[in-house]
């Protein structure tokens, strides 16, 4: 088959997909094992045989997960926007690593011009920054360069024979952070996990004390992450009073925003939920979450550190492939990261910048909170459901209510996976004080206040068929009993 007829043939298949993929279920759910016997992974066919080859892509988009279906509520993201996806086809077509001038000039100019524009958004001057996979590695690079610079000597000499270090985190932020103090020799018993208050907020007096408590023991407190939006709650820790601790003990101050960041576009959510932002040392955000740009989109930000990414980062003799720009300026971004092959993520996020704009982005995110605003309130009207607790911000987490005696957790738990092998919605859990919760999402331009009224519908109905079983279990037990 000629290239350009297969172009054709692919971009028939995409449309089609495309067509369907707001309509019927958001997936046709099977179990592992009958999904690997339909697949036949094992079958001998596509070698050299265009056919047999595009099988395997209808057979991928048969059992894919249609993301951008009103059903698929349960992620920080949702089907992806047009204009990053025109760009992640270009990217794939012209296969290029962002990681010099000479193999990616354009790519190079338009990541630094998104920081640029990213950096002067936020408010941070002198700074610098990257796109980097996603926030659990932005959250590793900044504690990284927290560690490097409160020890500088670690870079050459490694941790032993140093003060034990300490980094501090909301006990909701995300396991990226675990990751990032395994990865960096910190040991995950030296991350503090801070103890929130009724709003899901590191509690700030809880922090001090752990803060004076390890400097009293000679442990060097070196790294505070605030998190912007929690993953389960959507809590905004405040940045203000983390300012004063660090005056006084002198710690590396980071934000991750990967989830609630985005509010950074609306100038109401901004001083809303942000405020002091442009404070911080470090801040991360992901695109490819609440704006909808095609994963994985992310970008990691310095305040006052420019030449931070140089001196935390590069290591090792890069002169087969790094040529120094002029003036003191990178030329290769890959000098500046701790990869060597960098994907293309720059056009998907240039071409969105400029399709929606920061107007486009405020619009998205204040309608999204609107949204969420209004299921909350149509939670709270319907007799069946429940707030697990008051919505903090973008993320609803509600609950069936079940009759006494009847284990709450146990019951939402099997009323989500009902959903899901029904083919009705798909939906997150996740646990606030202890207990399962439901978390619905709205990271989805395809929904508005009817799709939510027909999920809550969905919930309530899988709820009600549940009770159903349940009592007609318990009916036969009872009629078998002696
Ligand atoms: C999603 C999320 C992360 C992880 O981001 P990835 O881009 O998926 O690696 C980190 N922190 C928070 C608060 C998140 O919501």
């Amino acid at each position: 088959m000629e290239q350009d007829a297969i172009f054709e043939r692919l971009l028939q298949i995409i449309t089609n997909y495309r067509q369907q993929r707001t309509t019927d279920c958001f997936v046709d759910y099977l179990e592992p094992d009958e999904l690997r016997q339909r697949l036949r992974l094992e079958e001998d066919r596509g070698r050299g045989d265009w056919d047999a080859l595009f099988s395997w892509v209808e057979a991928y988009l048969a059992y894919a997960v249609k993301t951008t279906h009103p059903g698929y509520v349960n992620r920080m993201w949702a089907g992806a926007n047009l204009p990053s996806v025109i760009g992640e086809i270009i990217v794939a077509c012209t296969n290029t690593s962002a990681c010099t001038y000479e193999t990616a000039p354009v790519s190079t100019l338009m990541e630094k011009y998104m920081l640029t524009t990213m950096l002067r958004l936020v408010g941070f001057e002198q700074g610098c920054g990257q796109m980097t996979t996603g926030s659990s590695n932005a959250n590793m690079i900044a504690m990284m360069a927290a560690r490097n610079t409160a020890l500088p000597d670690i870079k050459n000499k490694g941790l032993s024979g140093g003060p034990p270090l300490f980094a501090f985190v909301n006990a909701d932020a995300h396991y990226s952070m675990d990751r990032a103090a395994n990865i960096l020799g910190i040991g995950t018993d030296q991350l503090r996990k801070v103890a929130v208050d009724e709003h899901g907020r590191m509690d700030t007096v809880s922090l001090e004390r752990q803060l004076a408590d390890v400097q009293a023991r000679g442990g060097l407190p070196f790294f505070v992450a605030a998190t912007a939006g929690t993953t389960v709650r959507g809590a905004y820790d405040r940045v203000e009073p983390l300012l004063a601790l660090r005056r006084k003990y002198g710690f590396w101050l980071h934000v991750d925003g990967a989830w609630g960041g985005a509010v950074i576009f609306s100038d109401e959510l901004r001083r809303r939920f942000l405020p002091d932002l442009e404070q911080a040392d470090s801040f991360t955000l992901d695109f490819h979450k609440m704006l909808g740009t095609a994963l994985m989109c992310n970008v990691l930000l310095f305040n006052r550190h420019q030449d931070v990414l140089r001196r935390v980062c590069s290591a090792g003799d890069e002169s087969y492939i790094f040529h120094g720009g002029e003036n003191g300026e990178i030329r290769d971004l890959g000098t500046l990261s701790l990869q060597c092959g960098r994907r293309v993520d720059s056009l998907k996020w240039f071409l969105d910048w400029k399709f929606y704009g920061q107007a486009g982005f405020a619009e998205r995110v204040e309608h999204y909170l609107d949204l969420c605003r209004y299921a909350e309130q149509q939670i709270k009207r319907l007799p069946e459901l429940e707030m697990a607790v008051p919505r903090e911000s973008f993320n609803v987490c509600f609950r069936f209510r079940t009759p006494n005696g009847t284990p709450a957790a146990l019951f939402n738990q099997n009323l989500r996976e009902q959903m899901h092998h029904s083919k009705r919605a798909l939906i997150g859990t996740g646990f606030v004080n202890g207990e399962l919760v439901l978390r619905l999402l709205i990271t989805n331009v395809n929904v508005d206040k009817p799709e939510i009224d027909r999920f809550l519908t969905a919930v309530i109905e899988t709820g009600r068929e549940l009770l159903q079983q349940k009592n007609s279990l318990q009916h036969n037990n009872t009629a078998r009993r002696p």
